[in-house]
């Protein structure tokens, strides 16, 4: 019985890959996740090859998550951690990660645990039948809310229907990219990130691979409606140009029925006469045509704000310190 253990062993020695892989994890405010994370990684890492690193983002904690990513680089020195300068927001902080990962294969993935680890092995059998990435769509999600799931699956209705490239339903930023990909993406230097869209957006042979999203381990969510409405707003704004044609279409529609309408008010007035009467459809329309306008000044001014930061060209994050 002990030889055939040892002999299972040595197999999964030689069966050992031969590349580089780098797990990319955010973190802000994450204290109680950072163990646990680690151990759940590791283990699956280490059944898969030697040769990998977990780079951790500090951003721009306020507890103890620095404190402890540094401590776990002192033990294991495979955990890189770079300290952000800030509070940049996950999805530059996920790109300095990417900026700064040297694997072959790169899985970004939240530190919260709610992107299983134990699905890496399976993302590496389909990237070995060809595909450039592997994205983990999630089947169920627990401990989500019903309106957050019902948003969301509006959401990715809407800018699937007005963007021309396909942003996969359901799925976050947990998935395996190779070099390839990781090498085109980092060469998209924009300011407003919307990082799921990048990665679609790239191209290459991309996969599902459908898994169960879990409870978050420990602390809670830093996406509040307020932000996560923003977030869309980002998305939508980042792949398309949509709502401006929109605001155009919507302003031919009104002129058009503006147009009938007088028609309409001329031939009544020519056969039965003016009459003074009127002032509450006269109050609805220019209340709505204000409206309009406003709305569509909006969504002007919401691509005009993105031009401005764009073209100012500041570079995406500041890092105060790295742990190598
Ligand atoms: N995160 C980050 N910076 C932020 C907000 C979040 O790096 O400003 C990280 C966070 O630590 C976690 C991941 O992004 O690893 C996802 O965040 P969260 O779990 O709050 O989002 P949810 O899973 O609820 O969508
Ligand atoms: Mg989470």
């Amino acid at each position: 019985m002990e030889s055939q253990g040892l002999f299972e062993e040595n197999k999964v020695k030689i069966n050992k890959k031969n590349y580089f892989i780098s797990v990319v994890a955010p973190a802000y405010n994450e204290q109680d996740n950072i163990y646990p994370f680690y151990e759940r990684v590791k283990k699956v890492l280490d059944d898969i090859t030697d040769k990998w690193e977990i780079v951790c983002i500090n951003d721009g904690s306020k507890d103890k998550t620095l404190e402890i990513l540094v401590e776990l680089n002192s033990k294991d020195n495979r955990v890189k951690v770079i300290d952000l300068s800030r509070n940049f927001g996950k999805e530059i902080a996920l790109t300095a990660g990417l900026d700064n990962c040297k694997g072959d294969l790169i899985i970004p993935i939240d530190i919260d645990l709610q992107d299983p680890p134990e699905l890496i092995p399976e993302m590496i059998k389909l990237w070995e039948q060809g595909n450039n990435v592997v994205y983990a769509t999630r089947i169920k999600r627990e401990g989500e809310t019903f309106i957050k799931k019902f948003t969301a699956y509006m959401f990715y209705k809407f800018i699937n229907k007005i963007t021309n490239i396909n942003i996969p339903r359901n799925t976050g930023d947990f998935r395996l990219i190779d070099r390839k990909v990781l090498d085109s993406l980092k060469e998209l230097r924009e300011t407003h990130r919307f990082m799921k869209g990048l990665f679609s957006w790239v191209g290459f042979n991309q996969v599902s691979l459908p898994y169960v999203r879990e409870k978050r381990f420990a602390g809670n969510t830093k996406f509040n409606y307020w932000k996560l409405w923003n977030f869309a707003i980002e998305g939508i704004t980042s792949f398309s140009i949509a709502p401006l044609k929109f605001a155009t279409y919507f302003g031919f529609f009104v002129s058009l029925f503006a147009a009938v309408f007088a028609i309409y008010i001329i031939s009544k007035t020519l056969i039965y006469g003016s009459d003074v009467p009127g002032y509450p459809s006269l109050m609805v329309t220019i209340l709505f045509l204000g409206g309009i306008q406003l709305i569509t000044i909006g969504i002007i001014g919401e691509y005009i704000g993105r031009i401005y930061n764009e073209v100012k060209h500041r570079p995406l994050y500041f890092i105060k310190n790295k742990y190598d």
